[in-house]
């Protein structure tokens, strides 16, 4: 390419997206450069699937240690320290961070400090130093919003929630979502009292019915509170430092230490000044593309969070691979399929879900969908005193049975899925997982079992 530019690539945001799509491009020998305002990785890294992931494992130790006793193990859990895990954890991530710092320098791919703004569709400005690129890749990911209510400062999002010094009290969690399930399953493990307010009437609400009915079920067996089609109008800090907070029905609900607020998240796109590039936004912010990542403007692409689409980290850095494999080695029709993405909620127990639940199957197929399901105790837990419950439903299709939905909430679910969502991809029908030999003895047996 002549070098009109001064990159072929630049990225904004050193996140899951935007460092993707560099370390991708920068392998076919494209010029790169990412810029970050914050910390190397950006959400997923610093405070998104990492640091949940590291407390989810910590919550985990302490159910098994309330469950090593009825294995026989004479033990006694003497206590937990917050700041021993969240210094270790901080570590862990700032390991991460300089990791990035080399693999960019050693990649080749210029690393610019500072927040982004378009000057035109060819041209951003950092720092008050033009650069110009090529092709602009914008991956500014998004940040948790706190409502628009007297005394919301007084809360915190899941951003404080990874500052906390100490593990908090009592703690009033605001949202329905999985973040919101996620925080509230580590607190409420590791001691915490926990309650949940829903504004409407369900956690997780467009998960497959089965997943929500039954987490719900296991969180206020595990001893959470939950209020639904509760509505929070305006937290008070009283003068001994406690939260309280008024609802919708004009109730009182006080002794919180924490208040945290898990209602969404919201685009980065202050100070972008997407408008100097010509670049579309929709109403709430989001920046809408096309199949292959491209936003109204010819050289600009969006990546991860920001479109508004399926926000996990893979889908982000599929997106971003694909896009390089697409500008810079002539796979002119590569692109991200957003069917049949799979997750997991890191829950207690996690859930793992992959395809249409079945009110979607139902709405799109009619009758000719067919439902397989079953609800059992995994064999662990016939041992302990708590019982944990596992379910599993899967969701077929037609004559052929083709499996378009798998839900699955259990011990050891969130390690069951990638490979049920790899058979799903390549179209499998329940024929096929019949014909698959079980493992014996696991949880997962289940899903080429059901009858
Ligand atoms: C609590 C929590 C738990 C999560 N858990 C999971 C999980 O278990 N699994 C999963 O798949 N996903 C999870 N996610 C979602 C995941 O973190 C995001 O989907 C992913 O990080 C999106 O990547 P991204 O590149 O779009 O944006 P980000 O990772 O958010 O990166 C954007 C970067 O851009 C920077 N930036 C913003 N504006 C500018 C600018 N103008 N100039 C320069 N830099 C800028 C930001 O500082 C940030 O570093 C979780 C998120 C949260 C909040």
């Amino acid at each position: 390419m002549a070098k009109k530019y001064d990159f072929d690539l630049i990225a904004i945001g050193a996140g899951s997206g935007g460092l993707s799509v560099a370390e991708r491009a920068a392998a076919y020998g494209a010029k790169c450069a990412v810029v970050e305002s914050g910390k190397m990785g950006g959400t997923c890294v610093n405070v998104g699937c990492v640091p949940k992931k590291v407390m989810w494992f910590g919550a985990n130790l302490a159910h098994a240690l309330n469950d090593a006793r009825d294995y026989g193990f004479d033990v006694e859990n003497k206590g937990f320290d917050w700041q021993h895990l969240v210094t270790k954890r901080e570590s862990y991530i700032a390991g991460i961070n300089n990791w990035y710092h080399n693999y960019l320098a050693d990649s080749n791919i210029a690393e610019i400090q500072g927040h982004a703004s378009f000057v035109d569709a060819h041209t951003i400005e950092v720092n008050g130093k033009k650069y110009t690129a090529n092709h602009i890749a914008v991956s500014p990911g998004t940040r948790p919003c706190v409502p628009d209510i007297p005394g919301a400062e007084h809360g915190i999002t899941s951003d404080g929630f990874f500052e906390l010094q100490e593990l908090p009290k009592q703690v009033a969690i605001i949202g329905s979502g999985y973040i919101a399930v996620e925080l509230a399953g580590v607190l409420n493990a590791l001691g915490t009292d926990v309650c949940m307010y829903l504004r409407k009437e369900h956690i997780l609400r467009s998960f497959d019915a089965m997943l929500r009915e039954t987490l719900l079920e296991e969180m206020l067996d595990s001893g959470i509170d939950i209020m639904p089609s509760t509505q929070i109008e305006e937290v008070i800090k009283e003068d001994n430092a406690s939260l309280t907070l008024i609802d919708s029905r004009g109730r009182r609900n006080e002794g919180f230490d924490q208040v945290i607020w898990a209602i969404g998240r919201d685009p980065n796109i202050e100070g972008l000044k997407l408008e100097a590039a010509g670049v579309e936004t929709d109403a709430q912010g989001y920046i809408p593309t096309d199949l292959f990542q491209k936003t109204n403007v010819d050289n600009i692409f969006a990546l991860g969070d920001v479109t508004g689409r399926a926000p996990l980290t893979p889908v982000a850095i599929a997106a971003g691979r694909r896009l390089a494999d697409r500008l810079y080695n002539h796979q002119k029709d590569r692109h991200l399929d957003y069917k049949l993405i799979s997750t997991v909620v890191f829950s207690h127990p996690p859930i793992g879900t992959v395809g249409l639940t079945e009110k979607e199957a139902r709405e799109q197929h009619g009758d000719a969908v067919k439902i397989y399901q079953t609800r059992f105790t995994a064999m662990y837990n016939s041992m302990t005193e708590h019982q944990v419950p596992t379910a599993m439903k899967l969701i077929c299709v037609g004559a052929q049975e083709k499996v378009v939905g798998c839900h699955i909430i259990g011990p050891g679910c969130d390690e069951m899925l990638q490979g049920f969502a790899v058979a799903m991809r390549m179209g499998a029908t329940k024929k096929d997982f019949d014909d698959t030999v079980a493992i014996h003895p696991t949880s997962s047996e289940e899903l080429v079992t059901m009858r």
